[in-house]
């Protein structure tokens, strides 16, 4: 296993030869010591980036030459997908279903479909007139589409293989260079991607790999060199990278929290609502930034909905996320762990009722925390308005369709909602009016790559997902050549 710095298509330790501990949240057992980058590893990882965007033949080939290297990089992840789902799945507490059949599924997929994408997407021209030094021109304009140059992409513990690729295989597709900073959580399968690079053929200093703790984050955010950051993580550090990136100029795409409702009317599907309820909030065991934390269920089915619910929680096998059949590990830290507990025991002194229903009990070593569904909790209660990142379901009732819109657009954030109704009028007309990045109805989180995904409000900034990312990546360059509008020579 992997565990130092990739600098210039070389594994290498930190400077100074710093560490920091990574455990494995199902046995809280050391699964690594990795090597933690500083300033000096940040400067010389963007200065091998920085290289490799000016001088180096990546951003210079064709779409289609590099569509064929990160095609191999994409096969490298497939090739090894068993392996990479493995230790996915030790490193962050994910079952090993989810992580090879999902989220490694997924890294392949995003690398090769974005380099796809930049095969095909053509640039535009227009033509125009205008009179210049007394003669009258034609214009050609050409909108080129240039590289940024150096990109930097901050990544959570949650999913990381799938959110690594899912920045990274834009802005190479783009043309650009990249330093990748993984979580100090969950930093193996990012530093694993190095080994798949240099076996795919992938330019010495086109991807960077820096394993490091927040202040490596800032440091690359603030960093001379670097010329776009995308940053996926929480609110508060949102902020800060943003002010930090504000210092250059930097342009910014932030993926951040969320709270999202799932809002169930009577004249539902309720059996499968309440399956598709439960999959939104207990998949990933609630760590996951679309997580449907909030259900908002019509008073007159509440109580049925509710317990359809908690059966389908009674249906999730808990346990060694290295078992294929697992579908609920351990959270990813004690500290996690306590933290999503501390939401949970405010709200039942408050007069929360708390309700589960678990098969069998949680193991006796591991962060595990089961699957709670909080009822008769007050909606201005920090459970209802902040992001838990647990699996943590808080209900609240509603009698009508507007008091049911005003509930999912109370709070600050805006990431996704699912609307579950059988009413197709319904479905549209809430759908226009929650004010989220994203609405599912009757399903959760099903991807399209081309279509854009982010938050409104303060669930981030931007979108990615097709020709956005491909535009996030590219500065828009205008050419514009001149000729006369009558031909001189006859
Ligand atoms: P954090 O915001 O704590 O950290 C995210 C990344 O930023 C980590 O790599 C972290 O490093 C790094 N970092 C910390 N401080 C700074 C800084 N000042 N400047 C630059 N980088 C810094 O989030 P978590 O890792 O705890 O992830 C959970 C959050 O991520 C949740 O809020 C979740 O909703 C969100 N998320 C959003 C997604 C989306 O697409 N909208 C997808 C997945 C998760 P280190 O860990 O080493 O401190």
């Amino acid at each position: 296993m992997e565990t130092r710095l990739f600098i210039d298509g070389r594994y290498e330790s930190a400077s100074g030869d710093a560490r920091f501990t990574d455990l494995e949240p199902a046995t809280e057992a050391t699964l690594a010591e990795v090597a933690s980058a500083d300033t000096r590893d940040v400067d010389r990882a963007v200065a091998a980036a920085r290289r490799a965007a000016d001088h180096g033949p990546w951003p210079r080939m064709s779409a289609e030459a590099r569509g064929k290297i990160l095609g191999r990089l994409a096969d490298e992840i497939e090739k090894h997908a068993r392996e990479l789902g493995t230790l996915e799945a030790r490193d962050v507490g994910k079952p090993i279903s989810e992580c090879v059949n999902h989220d490694i599924a997924r890294g392949a997929r995003n690398i090769r479909f974005f380099a796809a994408l930049a095969e095909t997407w053509t640039q535009e021209a227009s033509f125009g007139a205008a009179k210049f030094l007394g003669a009258d021109l034609r214009l050609a304009n050409l909108t080129a589409r240039a590289p940024l140059g150096v990109g930097a992409i901050i990544i959570p513990w949650n999913s990381p293989l799938m959110l690594g690729t899912w920045n990274l295989g834009p802005c190479l597709a783009a043309g650009n260079t990249c330093v990748l900073k993984p979580s100090e959580l969950a930093p193996l399968t990012s530093i694993a991607l190095g080994e798949s690079a240099n076996a795919a053929g992938l330019p010495p200093g086109v991807l960077n790999i820096l394993p490091g703790l927040g202040a490596a984050g800032a440091a690359l955010v603030g960093h001379p060199g670097v010329d776009g950051v995308a940053f996926t993580g929480g609110v508060a550090t949102g902020r800060r990278v943003m002010a930090a990136a504000a210092e250059s100029l930097k342009r910014v795409t932030l993926e951040l929290g969320g709270k999202s409702p799932n809002l169930v009317f009577a004249d539902a599907d309720l059996k499968r609502s309440a399956a598709g309820v439960a999959r939104s909030i207990f998949r990933s065991q609630g760590q996951s930034c679309v997580a449907g934390s909030r259900l908002l269920v019509e008073r007159k089915i509440a109580d049925d909905f509710i317990a359809l619910v908690i059966a389908e929680i009674g249906q999730l096998r808990i346990g060694d996320p290295l078992d294929d059949k697992t579908d609920y590990g351990p959270l990813i830290s004690a500290a996690h762990r306590e933290r999503v507990d501390g939401f949970v025991s405010e709200a039942r002194a408050a007069g929360a009722e708390v309700l589960g229903g678990m098969r069998g009990a949680l193991p006796a070593r591991g962060f595990y925390y089961p699957p709670i569904v909080l009822d008769r909790v007050r909606p201005e209660s920090r459970a209802v308005c902040e992001e838990i990142f647990g699996p943590v379901l808080t209900v609240e009732r509603f009698d009508h369709e507007d008091e049911a819109i005003a509930l999912a657009n109370a709070g600050r954030y805006g990431l996704a909602a699912y609307v579950w109704t059988m009413n197709g009028e319904r479905a549209l007309r809430v759908a226009d009016r929650i004010r989220t990045g994203m609405v599912w109805v009757n399903s959760f989180f099903l991807r399209d790559l081309r279509t854009p995904f982010g938050g409104a409000r303060q669930s981030g900034l931007g979108r990615q997902g097709g020709r956005h990312s491909l535009e996030f990546w590219t500065e828009a360059k205008l050419i514009c050549m001149t000729y006369p509008e009558d031909n001189a020579n006859g």
